[in-house]
């Protein structure tokens, strides 16, 4: 079969327009879904075969309005990546209320909405979806108690899709992205994190925006057609060290 779309929400820049420009090498049309008027045009600009929609993923209101136009540009949805992320980084104590409300609504509510929304269109196209969580979500660590919760709802909300969809040809899969220099990284990663993670990483690296793409669009293709519910760390060897996060 032919996979000839895709939907990449946090498409503007860092891992989603990595991921939307693979998508796009490889003869697909994209929908780039972001909530960042300027950057979602700057990314889009030069780009051809792409839709720029611009919406708030954790706005239900948004997000309904977001899906007819998708499913309009693309008439199908072969893939569904959802990428949008935000990360704050603080110890318990120091996360009020608002903050974890913030995290979580972009990062796991976020996931949930626009997943839920576009699953008649994804039955439609037995169409398969990746989740962006986070080696934050597989190990605890004393300052990631929102970031962290919410990607590790992410591994398990993908777990739920993969059981409750398999029946209608829908897979779902889950990366796990180690470190990588983006916006997202660079606003929370101190010279201690830095210096930490290229110790501990066995590759002794941050990982690029691209290798963790080459990792998605591999997911979303039917070489992948008998995976889903797996979660796949994509992060130079880290998680397999048993090392704390620094
Ligand atoms: P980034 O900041 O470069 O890009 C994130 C994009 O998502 C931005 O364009 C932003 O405007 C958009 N976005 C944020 N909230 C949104 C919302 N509510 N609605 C629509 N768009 C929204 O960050 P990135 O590093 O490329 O992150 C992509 C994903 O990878 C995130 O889910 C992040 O948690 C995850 N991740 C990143 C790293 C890393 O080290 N960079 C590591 C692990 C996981």
């Amino acid at each position: 079969m032919t996979r000839s779309t895709a939907i990449v929400t946090g498409a503007a820049r860092g891992i989603g327009l990595a991921t939307t420009k693979l998508f796009l090498e490889e003869g697909r049309r994209v929908v780039m879904i972001d909530r960042d008027e300027a950057a979602l045009a700057e990314a889009a600009n030069g780009l051809t075969n792409i839709t720029p929609i611009l919406c708030d993923v954790s706005d239900p209101e948004q997000v309904a309005v977001m899906v007819p136009a998708a499913l309009d540009a693309l008439g199908h949805v072969d893939a569904l990546v959802n990428n949008a992320g935000v990360a704050d980084f603080g110890p318990i104590e120091q996360t009020d209320f608002e903050r974890w409300r913030t995290v979580m609504a972009t990062n796991l509510d976020g996931v949930f909405l626009v997943s839920q929304s576009l699953t008649p269109a994804l039955k439609q196209a037995k169409g398969a979806i990746v989740n962006i969580a986070s080696i934050s979500g597989l190990r605890a660590s004393t300052l990631r108690v929102a970031y962290g919760t919410s990607k590790a709802g992410v591994i398990a909300l993908t777990e739920q899709q993969a059981a409750e969809l398999g029946e209608y040809g829908i897979r779902a899969n889950c990366i796990c992205p180690g470190p990588v220099r983006t916006k997202l990284a660079m606003a929370v990663h101190t010279k201690e994190i830095i210096d930490a993670y290229h110790d501990a990483i066995p590759l002794n690296r941050y990982g690029t925006e691209r290798e963790i793409a080459e990792a998605i669009v591999f997911l979303c293709s039917d070489k992948a057609s008998y995976i889903t519910g797996q979660t796949l760390a994509v992060d130079g060897g880290f998680e397999s060290t048993g090392v704390g996060l620094p």
